[in-house]
């Protein structure tokens, strides 16, 4: 199928893919099948009226391998002078009052020589990178409008959306967040639970420079993460239990910085929040299946987690850069994108590894959320353990810069 047409039936326009969703997961998906196969057509629709990404003053951390991926793409140009290389990261264990955080572990690593683990980036930054690489291949977005509801026949799948137009396409991705509506009208069951934590965000301004140097603080009611953001400016994702995050961020600045200081120490002189503050509610969903006839689930419409380790994002990225190569190579091949067992492959491929890093987030979480003595002395044994062990670091920067397990050839840096 070449561009998009109207079809047949006169109901709407015909795409070969429709992606619902235009955050990272959708957008770099989306850009990833295009910039290989020009031939195949591909929308995005998006419940967000248009611009209101420009707003979002969140920041994430980027591994090595999502980096490449965006070089692949053609993005990493435009982020490179906003992102800040992340060049060391430092974890602590105590509790809030303590005067003094006991560093357990220090990771100063690169994935390769020259190359940080991972960055920071501004969500906004990231966005409009990928934003402006879609427009430049020829990707039509639909903003401001649902996906209401699909069924799915045999040669195509019928996407109904709130304006009360319809497309019809092979493929209907559904990169639509951890609430996914389309995961429900799919009749795809999850595994879920709420941690009954919830994580707040904010940015902090700050007299004396970071140096690149990340922390996370394991205190009683969740970690506190200081990651660093260019100029002397840091961003936080603070765990608390849910009740005493929202009355956090509605407290008074004045309360709220201070509560903060308590948390960040004075290492970098006066801190001073900018911008606001917002609480996002943390729990695991795991999707039992990522795809059906026709559909597939990527980001974290098939798996939401805990944000301890950062990952998240990461994760997406990976679904992305696997699905497109999936695509990629069956439009080579000659079969048909859309096929059971064509997306059966990229369902193999991700599943285990999401399923083992929602693990690996829930046990920590559990482990390190608690004041009881004799899990933080076991713990604390574990990381300075794993401190002393140069293969073990090895292992675990592998894993922060997105590179352990079978990676997808766009996350290596190379093409599809
Ligand atoms: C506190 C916190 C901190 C985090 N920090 C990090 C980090 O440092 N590093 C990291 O890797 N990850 C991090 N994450 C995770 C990361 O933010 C998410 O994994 C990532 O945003 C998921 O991207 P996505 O594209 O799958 O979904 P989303 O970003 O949620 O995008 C979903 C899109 O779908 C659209 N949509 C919804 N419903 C419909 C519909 N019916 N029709 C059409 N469109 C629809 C929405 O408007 C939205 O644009 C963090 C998460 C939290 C909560």
């Amino acid at each position: 199928m070449a561009d998009s047409t109207v079809s047949e039936a006169g109901s709407g326009k015909r795409f070969d893919m429709v992606i619902a969703g235009a955050g990272y997961v959708g957008l770099a998906t989306a850009v990833s099948i295009r910039q290989a196969r020009p031939n195949l057509s591909v929308a995005i629709v998006d419940a967000a009226p248009a611009g209101v990404w420009e707003r979002d003053g969140r920041a994430s951390a980027i591994a090595a391998a999502a980096c490449r991926m965006l070089g692949r793409l053609d993005c990493w140009e435009e982020i490179a002078p906003e992102a800040q290389p992340i060049t060391e990261m430092i974890i602590t264990d105590s509790r809030t009052s303590d005067p003094v955080r006991p560093v357990f572990l220090t990771f100063g690593g690169e994935a390769a020589p020259g190359e940080p683990f991972a960055h920071m980036v501004l969500n906004r930054v990231l966005n409009g990178a990928l934003r402006r690489r879609a427009t430049e291949l020829g990707i039509d977005m639909i903003e401001g409008v649902a996906v209401e509801s699909f069924e799915t026949g045999s040669g195509f799948a019928t996407v109904h959306l709130a304006d009360g137009i319809s497309l019809e396409t092979r493929l209907l991705v559904a990169a639509d967040g951890v609430r996914s509506r389309l995961r429900d009208m799919a009749g795809i069951k999850t595994l879920h639970w709420d941690y009954g934590q919830s994580g707040i965000v904010c940015t902090v301004a700050h007299e004396r420079p970071h140096n690149g140097r990340a922390e996370e603080h394991f205190l009683p009611a969740g970690p506190f993460a200081i990651l660093p953001l260019k100029g002397n400016r840091s961003s936080i994702v603070w765990t608390e239990r849910t009740a005493d995050a929202e009355r956090l961020v509605a407290e008074d600045e004045i309360v709220f910085e201070h509560e903060l200081e308590l948390r960040f120490g004075l290492k970098l002189g006066e801190i001073r929040v900018e911008g606001p503050r917002r609480a996002w509610p943390l729990g695991l969903t795991l999707a039992r299946d990522y795809v059906a006839p026709r559909f597939a689930l990527a980001g974290d419409a098939a798996h939401g987690i805990h944000p301890i380790a950062g990952q998240g994002l990461n994760l997406g990225f990976k679904d992305a850069a696997a699905l497109a190569q999936v695509v990629v190579e069956a439009d080579r091949l000659g079969e048909e994108i859309g096929a059971l067992d064509v997306l059966r492959r990229y369902e193999r491929w991700r599943r285990f590894d999401t399923v083992q890093m929602g693990v690996t987030t829930d046990v920590l979480n559990r482990m390190f959320s608690n004041d009881f003595g004799p899990m933080r002395a076991i713990r604390d044994i574990g990381l300075g353990l794993v401190d002393r062990l140069p293969s073990m670091k090895g292992y675990f920067i592998k894993q922060a810069s997105g590179l352990g397990g079978p990676t997808p050839r766009l996350l290596q840096g190379d093409a599809i």
